[in-house]
């Protein structure tokens, strides 16, 4: 028997998808092939920092579509040179390699520090990585990751990746040998469901990775460009890595992404290193005008007052429908239900015309662009608040 022709069949099956088209968006707002409209807090995957089609990026694209779109890494570029300086400029590291994917911007970070460890460090090639972390889908940033669906996925994995839990000094300690070349880590563990390093355990890893001559590597492609109210999120702690990698927020929803790195760590020589993509024009135009709205005067506080009032909304909401903790920084949030209900709140959300994700079954995360509006904040809990109350009903009445 042939099943039935569906019209996704072309699509290749790779996550469950509500069948549901989207067909444009505006700020925070997106529409359906049938007209309806969605509030979106989940935003390409905390990728919109300025939501849907913003002016400046409609403009940029334009612009630079109609001047120059690609003329090969092999080339310098004006757009290259220009983001390169700035990510420079705000990160206070010297050295920028753009990329497509936040997977390869991390690769890339894994593979600079092999060869960094190779040249000074006696061949050292082993990162400490954290339980439950996230780094991307290709096979080495799935092996850097912590997540214990992927244990035995894709044997065999890449070798020289050691666990340990976050916020664990002693751990970390315990875990550094000879062979140590770097500890590699996300500031706040998006994908785990919005958990966060301490200001201590990131100051600390700053202190112990100096002592002992090795690196301290930070994924900050869910937490940097503004999404925590400061442009990286370790800006909140004071600290500067070694290595830094950035992607979703920085290209506002296009395909853009970083590897930063200390002068004194940029050793890679010419070849070790590429990507037919890597740099073009296009993107990298993009994200200048990302990097140009994030740093207007104004733009930080509006995140930081809106995250205050996402957190505050949160908390009071999880008060009076018996949840637990609200988590996360700026507009990288997260709630627990206290119940695994967190999957059925997000459906039932969606058939009310908003998007939210459910990182774990107990968890909601929340990713709004970070223009968000207050009004749309409260738009937001009273459609959740709503949502928990037929979930609380319906769990009641089974
Ligand atoms: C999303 C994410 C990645 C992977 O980025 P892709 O662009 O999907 O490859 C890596 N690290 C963190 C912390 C992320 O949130």
């Amino acid at each position: 028997m042939t099943p039935t022709p569906s019209p996704f069949d072309a699509v290749m099956n790779i996550t469950p998808r509500p069948p549901i088209v989207f067909v444009s968006g505006q700020g925070s707002w997106l529409t359906d092939s049938e007209g309806r409209t969605y509030l979106d807090f989940v935003q390409g995957w905390a990728v919109n920092t300025l939501g849907h089609s913003p002016r400046a990026l409609v403009d940029a694209l334009a612009q630079q579509a109609g001047r120059l779109i690609n003329c090969s890494p092999a080339y310098y570029n004006d757009q290259m040179i220009r983001l390169c300086d700035m990510l420079a400029q705000h990160s206070g590291l010297h050295r920028v390699f753009l990329a497509n994917s936040g997977a390869e911007a991390n690769e890339g970070a894994i593979k600079l520090a092999r060869k960094w460890g190779t040249k000074y460090r006696g061949s050292a090639y082993e990162i400490i990585t954290m339980d439950h972390g996230f780094h991307g889908r290709t096979l080495a940033t799935m092996s850097a990751s912590g997540k214990s669906q992927w244990e035995h996925l894709y044997e065999p994995k890449v070798s020289g990746f050691v666990k340990v839990p976050l916020n664990d000094l002693t751990a970390v300690k315990a875990a550094i040998t000879p062979r140590t070349v770097a500890i590699m880590l996300e500031p706040i563990q998006g994908e785990a469901g919005v958990f966060e390093a301490t200001d201590t355990f990131l100051r600390d890893l700053r202190a112990l990775t100096r002592d002992c001559g090795i690196l301290l590597i930070l994924d900050e492609i869910q937490t940097g460009i503004g999404r925590t109210g400061r442009m990286f999120c370790a800006d909140h702690v004071g600290i500067t890595p070694d290595i830094m990698t950035l992607a979703k927020g920085l290209g506002g929803g296009v395909p853009l992404a970083a590897l930063l790195a200390h002068r004194d760590v940029a050793c890679f020589e010419p070849g070790d290193q590429g990507g037919t993509f890597c740099g073009n024009p296009i993107m990298a135009a993009v994200g200048c005008a990302i990097i140009q709205q994030i740093t207007q005067p104004t733009f930080l506080d509006a995140v930081t007052r809106a995250g205050d009032h996402l957190a505050n909304r949160l908390a009071a909401l999880s008060q009076r429908r018996q949840g637990g903790e609200v988590r996360g920084k700026g507009l990288l949030r997260a709630l627990n239900l206290n119940r695994n209900i967190a999957p059925r709140v997000a459906e039932q959300a969606l058939a009310r015309g908003l998007l939210l994700n459910a990182p774990r079954p107990d968890t909601l995360r929340f990713m709004p662009a970070l223009t968000v509006n207050l009004e749309e904040i409260d738009r937001m809990i009273d459609i959740l608040d709503g949502v928990l109350l037929d979930v609380a009903a319906a769990t009641d009445a089974t």
